[in-house]
C-alpha cells in the first residue's frame, strides 16, 4: 500500500476561459479539484505514493476522476463506487484580484454519504502518514463519523495523522458546532496545520505562540502555523517540555490564483516528514510549494516535481518574516 493515505471529495473542475464572469467563457476546459486531490498530486509530483479515501458516483465525473489518479499513480483501491448519487464537479472563473470565483454542484453528492464502514476497504500496510482535512469532515455527521473512524484505525495502526483545519463556515449548523468538532478532531491528531487566522478561530488566541500553547497542551506533537504569504513556523516540545520554534520565510513570487497554496504547503510538509527533514527544511519546502502554486491558475497542474522544487529553492528570493 501507499506511503500516505488521504480522504476528501474530488470533483471535476471546470475552468472558464475568460476572467471575472462565466458569460463570456467559450470553453470550459475541465481539470481536477478538491483539496485532498490537490494534497495528493503534489505528494505524488514530489515523488511518494499516496491513496486516496472516497465514495464516487457511477457517472462520467466518477470515471474521469478515477482514471485520472490511475495516470498519476494515485491508489484508488479504497475508492468506492455508487449508484444513485452524483460526483461532484464546480466551475471556476479567474478575478483580477487572484482570489477566483467557485460555484459548486457538489449537494447530495456521492463523497457526502460515505459512511464509517469504507474504513473496512483500507489496507495500512506500509502507511506512514494519514492525511485529513476540516472539509471532508464538514460534509456530514457520516462523514465526519468516518474521518473520526479512519484517523482511530491509522491511529491503531501507528500511522501519524496530519490535520488541516481548512474550516468551511457554510457547512456547519453554526460557528461553535465548526470550532468545537474541529478541536475534538485535531486532539486526536498528531501533526495540526492551521493558517493564522484558523489558528485564532479555532483557538481563540491571538498570537502564534499562543496558539500553539493551546494545542501543544491538548497533547498534538507539531504545530504549523501558516503566516499566510509571508512563510510558516513550526511549534514543538523539547526533552525538558519547553516549547521549540522554527520561524521559515517564504519566496518572492508573482500571484496569480492562490487557491491550493495550503494544499501545496500541506504536500511539502507529508514529504518532508517521509523524509525526516529538520523543521528548517521541512518548512522551506513546504513554503517553496505553497508559493509555486500560487503562481499557477490550475488547482493541482502547476505543483513541483522533486527537480522544480530543487532548482525553486536554490534560485528564488525569500522574503522577511517574523512572528
Ligand atoms: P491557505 O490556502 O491554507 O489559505 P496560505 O495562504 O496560508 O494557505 O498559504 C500557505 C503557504 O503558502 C504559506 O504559509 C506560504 O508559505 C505560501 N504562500 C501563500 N501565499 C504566498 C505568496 N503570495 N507568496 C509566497 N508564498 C505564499
Amino acid at each position: 500500500m501507499p506511503e500516505v493515505m488521504t480522504i476528501g471529495e474530488p470533483m471535476v473542475n471546470l475552468i472558464a476561459d475568460s476572467t471575472e464572469t462565466y458569460l463570456e467563457a467559450r470553453q470550459l476546459p475541465r481539470q481536477m479539484a478538491g483539496a485532498e486531490f490537490n494534497v495528493a498530486i503534489g505528494v505524488s509530483r514530489q515523488g511518494h505514493s499516496i491513496g486516496y479515501v472516497t465514495q464516487l458516483g457511477d457517472d462520467w465525473q466518477g470515471d474521469l476522476i478515477v482514471d485520472y489518479m490511475n495516470a498519476t499513480g494515485i491508489d484508488t483501491s479504497a475508492i468506492r463506487r455508487v449508484s444513485g448519487a452524483a460526483t461532484g464537479f464546480q466551475l471556476k472563473v479567474r478575478s483580477s484580484d487572484g482570489e477566483p470565483k467557485v460555484i459548486y454542484f457538489r449537494a447530495g453528492s456521492a463523497a457526502s454519504k460515505t459512511t464509517p464502514d469504507i474504513v473496512d476497504d483500507v489496507d495500512f500496510t506500509g502507511v506512514r502518514i494519514l492525511h485529513v482535512t476540516g472539509i471532508f469532515s464538514a460534509l456530514t455527521d457520516q462523514t465526519y463519523e468516518t474521518v473520526n473512524a479512519l484517523v482511530d484505525a491509522a491511529k491503531a495502526h501507528g500511522v501519524t495523522v496530519l490535520f488541516d483545519p481548512n474550516p468551511r463556515p457554510t457547512l456547519w449548523p453554526s460557528q461553535q458546532a465548526m470550532i468545537e468538532a474541529t478541536n475534538r478532531l485535531a486532539a486526536k491528531c498528531d501533526v495540526f496545520l492551521p493558517g493564522l487566522s484558523e489558528g485564532q478561530l479555532f483557538s481563540g488566541r491571538q498570537a502564534p505562540r499562543d496558539i500553539a500553547d493551546y494545542y501543544l497542551d491538548m497533547g498534538i506533537g507539531k504545530i504549523i502555523v501558516k503566516l499566510g504569504d509571508t512563510g510558516s513556523v513550526a511549534f514543538g516540545r523539547n526533552a525538558d517540555g519547553g516549547r521549540t520554534e522554527v520561524v521559515v520565510p517564504s519566496f518572492v513570487v508573482d500571484v496569480v490564483d492562490t487557491v491550493g497554496a495550503g494544499d501545496g504547503f500541506a504536500s511539502g510538509v507529508i514529504t518532508g516528514l517521509l523524509e525526516d527533514l529538520d523543521d528548517d527544511a521541512l518548512l522551506e519546502r513546504a513554503n517553496a510549494v505553497g508559493a509555486i502554486q500560487v503562481t499557477s491558475v490550475s488547482d493541482s497542474e502547476g505543483l513541483p516535481t522533486v527537480e522544480e522544487l530543487r532548482k525553486f529553492i536554490a534560485f528564488t528570493p525569500r522574503k522577511e518574516v517574523e512572528l
